[in-house]
C-alpha cells in the first residue's frame, strides 16, 4: 500500500466541519498532504419520490476555511444507514443502488 495523504470525512453541521478543521490543521502540521474532503449526509433522499434535498447551510465556510477540494458527496439515506449498523456496507449490501453512484462516483 502506499500512502499519499489524507481525505477529510465531515458533515454539513457546524460542529463536525469544526472538528475536520482541526483535522486539516493537523496533517497540514505534519506534512501530511490533504487530498480533499468529502461531505457525508451532504443532502436527503425521499423515500417516497427520490427527490433530493441539499443539507449544507454552512458548508460553504469549511471549503473556504481548508481550501480543500470537494472530492465527494453522500446523501444521508436509510438504505445507508441501515446497512452501515449491520456491518455491511452498501457497496457490498447492494451495489445496484443508486445511492452507491453517491458514494463511488469520485473514487473511480
Ligand atoms: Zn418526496
Amino acid at each position: 500500500m502506499i500512502f499519499i495523504g489524507a481525505v477529510i470525512i465531515t458533515t454539513p453541521q457546524q460542529v463536525a466541519m469544526q472538528d475536520a478543521i482541526k483535522g486539516v490543521e493537523m496533517f497540514r502540521k505534519t506534512n501530511v498532504p490533504v487530498i480533499g474532503h468529502v461531505l457525508n449526509m451532504a443532502s436527503y433522499i425521499c423515500s417516497s419520490c427520490g427527490a433530493e434535498s441539499k443539507i449544507r447551510s454552512k458548508y460553504q465556510s469549511f471549503a473556504e476555511k481548508t481550501n480543500t477540494e470537494l472530492l465527494g458527496e453522500i446523501p444521508f439515506d436509510i438504505e445507508i444507514s441501515d446497512a452501515s449498523d449491520d456491518g455491511r456496507p452498501i457497496v457490498i449490501s447492494n451495489p445496484d443502488s443508486p445511492q452507491v453512484c453517491f458514494v463511488t462516483v469520485y473514487f473511480d
